[in-house]
């Protein structure tokens, strides 16, 4: 009971307590100055020396403690400060305690020595309601309220039972619940007001935390109460309203702030008036508003049980790094163009469009267009210069064919155009012109000048039903054909092209399984040597007889093998099965194979050829192999290589076809060659044209000087052998005269037949 009550409560609660007592000093000096009147009265009317000495002691211990609370005022007690407040309280304690004291000294007095009605009453009542009153003031201090009850209460009882009189002792007795009780509802009122007490510090402990949640939050928020008026708003939303300082976000509706700032042009009209809605509707949505270019926000609106609650997010990153994904998806990088991808969105929505236009019927183009010696730039100046050349070209795509006009680059250095007109307005070849003429002029790269023409295939659409990849394919027919008439044209596509197309197409499925199988076979043509007339060796030459279309020339099907991949595969067949046969004929002929460029760079040459002359067993001197002068210009270093190992094994190179390309003799320094083929188109006119027979016979010369023997292909005539043989210092002859490509067995016989025969050459069937 008389333990400090700061042992029993936290700090916190302890001060306040001590502040409690303190605290109502007007109340406490009232009261005294009320017991001063009520004690002097007494003293007057009784004359009683000892009440005036009371009534002076009241005033003294009144004035003291009205000085001990003022003091108390200024101190500032911290409120964790539980010794300063242990001090405070002691000083309150005595000061309390002697105003009890002086209470129930003042009731001994009246009750037991005085003896006047008035003093007894006047005594009794004041003390009583005194009493109470510490109860309520002093509820917070046990220890003070106890202390208290005991000096008013003794002295009160003692003068009671003093008195001697049975009913003063009766009510001395019932006094003593009184006091108990008194103290008991002090202890109730302490415990009441505790937790007040508590649930105040901790009401404001939370709103401050919330406050510092809200204000640390990155997102903006903010509350509208039941009128639909700001009541919570964090710092990132203040900040956020303050962008639109003209806007009166507190003064009005939240609403009708957000109208205004719409109206301002501030917001997006249509999101705002969404937001709008959902908030009049109570509901939950979301909404993005861009603010000028580089600001973006997205609201999230909730509400629940009347109250709003609105987010507001910063998404300006978020929007930039989609956009940025949105244009490297739809762009490509090099020349800013749309890519195919977003091309295709652009024509679908353009088809889109016509299709469902009502007025004059409209046609569409679309063509694409191709850089005619794009790789020759990539190869021989470098792929910089290549993407400086594809910028440049993007470019006067672009401003020779305005903004009405969608280009893109479809990829590599090919290019697509797509535009919507009247049927009679759509000229593709005008078209064609202007995308020409801005080709026209050379390039200016950064460290040379190179010029490149173009290919176009186009196709003109008006059917509404026709869609892209359809217009695409189309286009990409028109394209191919125009590449094969000679590049540097714009070719429109027609019905044929697809049929062609499809035909190909077939030829290039059914020719990958009849590699596959090992469907095709081989002719043999012989090569004769001019002296003696006899067969030195024989050419393989590969054939395909297809189940439905007949025979399709090697001239048809050796590119297509080219393009699909399985030349190799076609390569490496021909040489197994033309050593192997050529180790049926006498031992010093040759076989001679056609070996493609393709084979240099997707094959493995050497091992091809090394893998057909072990299966075979064929010497390697007995091999020869034919090139075309195309290697030079497609697989030039893998070639050089591996033909230098090829010679060294003893294998002849042959360059194929002489005359129909670059015929530039210089290359036959860079090849290790050991023969060279002329081809036919020279033989062709030698009877007609001298011009032609010394072109032959000088070329033939040269190879002499270089050491190279000399096979002239495709003769077919008495006379055109008489007139070789009399000029031409030719080592071998190919053609028809003595002999077509024909079937193993035929050339078997016909081997035979040349070697023990005479040199006279005889007509032979044209089988090839
Ligand atoms: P090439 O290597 O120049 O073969 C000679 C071509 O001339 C053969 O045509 C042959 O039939 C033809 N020819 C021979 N003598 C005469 C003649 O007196 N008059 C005429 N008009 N033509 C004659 P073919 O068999 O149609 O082959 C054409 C081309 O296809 C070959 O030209 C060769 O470059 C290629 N080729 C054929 N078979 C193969 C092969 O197995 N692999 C590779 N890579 N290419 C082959
Ligand atoms: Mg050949
Ligand atoms: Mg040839």
């Amino acid at each position: 009971m008389f333990f400090s009550t700061r042992k029993s409560l936290p700090a916190i609660d302890y001060v306040s307590i001590v502040r409690s007592l303190y605290d109502d000093k007007r109340t406490m000096i009232l009261g005294a100055l009320a017991t001063v009147v009520a004690t002097s009265a007494g003293a007057y009317k009784t004359g009683s020396l000892a009440l005036w000495a009371l009534a002076a002691g009241f005033l003294l211990v009144g004035i003291a403690r009205w000085l001990d609370m003022s003091v108390f005022e200024r101190s500032n007690l911290a409120a964790d400060d539980d010794e300063g407040a242990s001090r405070w309280e002691m000083r309150s304690t005595i000061g309390a305690c002697a105003t009890a004291a002086l209470y129930g000294s003042w009731c001994f007095v009246a009750l037991y020595f005085v003896n006047d009605p008035f003093a007894e009453l006047s005594a009794l009542s004041v003390t009583i309601a005194t009493l109470v009153g510490v109860a309520a003031r002093n509820y917070g201090v046990d220890r003070l309220v106890a202390l208290q009850s005991i000096l008013f209460g003794v002295p009160l009882t003692l003068a009671l039972v003093l008195e001697g009189d049975v009913y003063y002792i009766i009510l001395a007795a019932l006094f003593a619940p009184f006091f108990i009780s008194l103290r008991k509802i002090a202890g109730t009122i302490r415990q009441f007001l505790l937790s007040a007490l508590h649930g105040r510090i901790e009401a404001t402990r939370l709103a401050e935390e919330l406050d510092t949640a809200l204000d640390t939050m990155q997102h903006g928020l903010c509350m509208l109460d039941r009128e639909g008026r700001l009541a919570v708003v964090n710092n990132p939303a203040r900040v956020l309203f303050a962008r639109f300082n003209d806007i009166d976000w507190k003064g009005v509706p939240f609403t009708q702030a957000l109208l205004a700032a719409a109206e301002a042009g501030y917001l997006p009209k249509l999101a705002t008036r969404h937001l709008i809605e959902g908030i009049h509707k109570g509901q939950s949505r979301k909404a993005v508003m861009e603010v000028g270019r580089n600001f973006h926000f997205e609201v999230t609106l909730s509400s629940r049980h009347g109250r709003t609650v609105l987010l507001f997010e910063d998404i300006t990153e978020r929007v930039k790094t989609q956009n940025r994904i949105k244009y490297m998806a739809r762009y490509d990088s090099l020349t800013g163009l749309p890519n195919r991808t977003y091309f295709k969105e652009q024509v679908d929505a353009g088809l889109a469009a016509r299709a469902k236009r009502r007025g004059p019927a409209e046609a569409c183009m679309l063509m694409i267009v191709d850089l005619d010696d794009f790789k020759h730039v990539n190869d021989t100046h470098g792929h910089q210069a290549g993407d400086e050349l594809l910028t440049i070209a993007a470019q006067r795509l672009r401003r020779a064919l305005g903004k009405k006009i969608n280009v893109a680059r479809l990829g590599g250095d090919e290019f697509v155009v797509f535009c919507r007109d009247s049927p009679a307005r759509l000229d593709a070849s005008e078209l064609g012109a202007r995308i020409q003429s801005a080709f026209a002029k050379p390039f200016e790269l950064s460290d040379q000048k190179v010029r490149t023409g173009v290919s176009g295939g186009a196709v003109m659409s008006f059917d509404a039903a026709d869609e892209f990849e359809t217009l695409l394919t189309k286009a990409d027919l028109a394209l191919y054909k125009a590449k094969g008439e000679g590049k540097g044209r714009i070719v429109v596509f027609a019905e044929e092209m697809d049929t062609e197309y499809r035909y190909r197409q077939r030829l290039k499925t059914d020719l990958r399984a009849a590699v596959e199988n090992e469907q095709l076979y081989l002719m043999y043509q012989p090569i004769i040597a001019r002296k003696s007339r006899r067969v030195d060796g024989c050419e393989a030459l590969a054939r395909w007889s297809h189940p439905e279309f007949g025979n399709i020339p090697p001239g048809v099907f050796i590119p297509i093998a080219e393009e699909i991949g399985v030349i190799s595969q076609l390569s490496a067949w021909v040489l197994k099965t033309a050593t192997r046969e050529c180790m049926n004929w006498a031992p010093d002929m040759y076989i001679s194979v056609n070996i493609s460029p393709s084979d240099f760079r997707n094959g493995d040459v050497r091992a091809m050829v090394a893998d057909a002359l072990e299966a075979s067993g064929l010497d390697a001197n007995r091999l020869e192999i034919e090139v075309t002068e195309h290697v030079f210009l497609e697989e030039k270093q893998a070639a050089v290589v591996v033909l230098e190992d090829l010679v060294s094994q003893g294998i002849g190179i042959a360059l194929d076809d002489f005359g129909t390309g670059y015929s530039s003799l210089s290359y036959l320094q860079d090849l290790p060659f050991t023969k060279l083929k002329i081809d036919r188109s020279f033989v062709v006119d030698v009877t007609k044209s001298e011009r032609s027979l010394k072109l032959l016979t000088n070329i033939a010369r040269l190879s002499k000087d270089l050491e190279l023997t000399v096979t002239v292909e495709g003769v077919e005539t008495e006379e055109q052998l008489a007139l070789i043989t009399g000029h031409v210092p030719v080592d071998f002859i190919q053609g028809f005269l003595f002999g077509a490509p024909l079937p193993r067995r035929e050339v078997a016989e016909l081997i035979r037949r040349l070697s023990a025969k005479s040199v006279k050459p005889e007509p032979v069937s044209r089988t090839g």
